[in-house]
């Protein structure tokens, strides 16, 4: 058997088609898109096409999106500018379980003189939405919770928390990196005023992303330069890139209904398998309300590393819900924030699929994971077989 890939939320394989649609501005249409010659031009027009097809899978107008050089680049230029723009106003709110492309920099800012209301989760990674509806004031900046957690996959209610910031006048921004091409996102039916996507989690390039600007939202740029982007974004753009993730936005827009129905059926053949061949087995996250493509399950009293590299033998690939820091293993903030107890947040893996997963590969890992788990548990000094619980 090939790579078994199930970590789609770190990232995602380059689609053919893609490629196929990149390849040409990589070798001989290498002109500068704003040149003001043919050349160049031809360039343009497929940036042009590129922002159209985003524009559709989200629903936006094409001169409300903008290129940028990743996920991590939307969301912390969404931020500042929403700060910028309110410069009298010194509190954010967002969420305990944003991705570190949004918690660093508001803990960085925290540091600057803002105050920063971080909302919690329950048990279930489900959002505590009247805590930051008691949180709004005057004095808040910015809003931003994201639309799909990476970890578990629990969506929140993005139209209704946007609306509650819209009725007091605050700027709201979401970040949809993990949502865009697995759950419809409507930027006009949420009414979100800036929201983040990134190129690689939707088969296109790395290093390539998007932001979503409301028409009407005050806006400052981040990267100032040349005049790209309407001024928005400065810098020649990652062409051949931003070609590819016009293509991938299409293909993802096209996969939204059976192509998504089809990799929910897999993770929830996973999900089943598992749970059913495992004992001590829990599901983090919202079984409804999560991602079609992700399924986070602990694996009580082993270490999620141990269970990776055992993974990796038979090419398996998928992420552990630890980090090392200083280290140690520690579980995530996203479990922490949940309550996973302690013996569970540490052997807790994130499946990810996606359109390119198979049956085939299901039954494969359905296979070869209850074996894994049973030797590392008989070397863990936690495990005793009388623990086990029926499932
Ligand atoms: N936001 C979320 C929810 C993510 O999952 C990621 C990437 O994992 C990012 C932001 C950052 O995107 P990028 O890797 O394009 O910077």
């Amino acid at each position: 058997m090939d790579v078994v890939y199930m970590d789609n939320n770190a990232t995602t394989a380059v689609a053919p088609e893609v490629k196929d649609e990149m390849l040409p501005f990589m070798t001989e249409y290498y002109g500068n898109p704003s040149s003001m010659h043919t050349f160049g031009g031809q360039v343009g027009r497929k940036i042009v096409e590129a922002r159209e097809r985003v524009a559709q899978l989200i629903n936006a107008d094409p001169s409300e999106v903008i290129f940028t050089s990743c996920g991590t680049e939307s969301d912390n230029t969404a931020i500042r500018a929403a700060l910028a723009s309110n410069p009298d106003k010194k509190h954010i709110i967002t969420t305990r379980v944003e991705h570190p492309a949004i918690k660093n920099l508001c803990e960085n800012l925290e540091k600057k003189h803002y105050h920063v209301t971080w909302v919690p989760v329950d048990k279930k990674g489900n959002l505590d939405c009247d805590y930051l509806y008691d949180h709004l004031t005057d004095d808040t900046a910015l809003v931003s919770v994201m639309w799909a957690n990476n970890e578990t996959g629990v969506v929140f209610p993005i139209a209704e928390i946007s609306r509650h910031a819209r009725e007091r006048g605050i700027v709201f921004h979401t970040d949809a990196v993990q949502a865009a091409g697995k759950v419809s996102v409507d930027v006009k039916a949420a009414e979100v005023d800036m929201l983040s996507m990134s190129g690689h989690k939707i088969h296109a390039l790395k290093g390539v992303g998007v932001l979503y600007i409301r028409k009407g939202t005050k806006f400052s740029p981040f990267m100032i330069g040349g005049h790209q982007e309407q001024g928005r974004r400065g810098g020649t753009e990652n062409v051949a890139s931003i070609i590819g993730l016009g293509k991938a936005a299409q293909m993802a827009k096209a996969h939204l209904g059976a192509g998504m129905e089809q990799v929910k059926s897999l993770r929830d053949r996973l999900e089943q398998g598992l749970l059913k061949s495992i004992p001590n087995t829990i599901l983090n996250g919202d079984k409804q309300n999560r991602l079609p493509n992700t399924l986070n399950l602990s694996f009580e009293y082993v270490e999620g590393e141990a269970i990776l590299l055992m993974m990796d033998k038979y090419s398996i690939c998928a992420s552990s819900g630890s980090a090392c820091t200083s280290g140690s293993l520690e579980p995530s903030h996203v479990l922490r924030a949940m309550g996973v107890p302690f013996t569970a947040a540490h052997g807790s893996i994130r499946f990810s699929l996606s359109v390119y997963n198979t049956e085939k590969e299901v039954d494969f890992v359905i296979e070869k994971l209850p074996p894994i788990i049973a030797k590392l548990r008989q070397m863990s000094p936690f495990w005793k077989e009388g623990t086990c619980r029926a499932q």
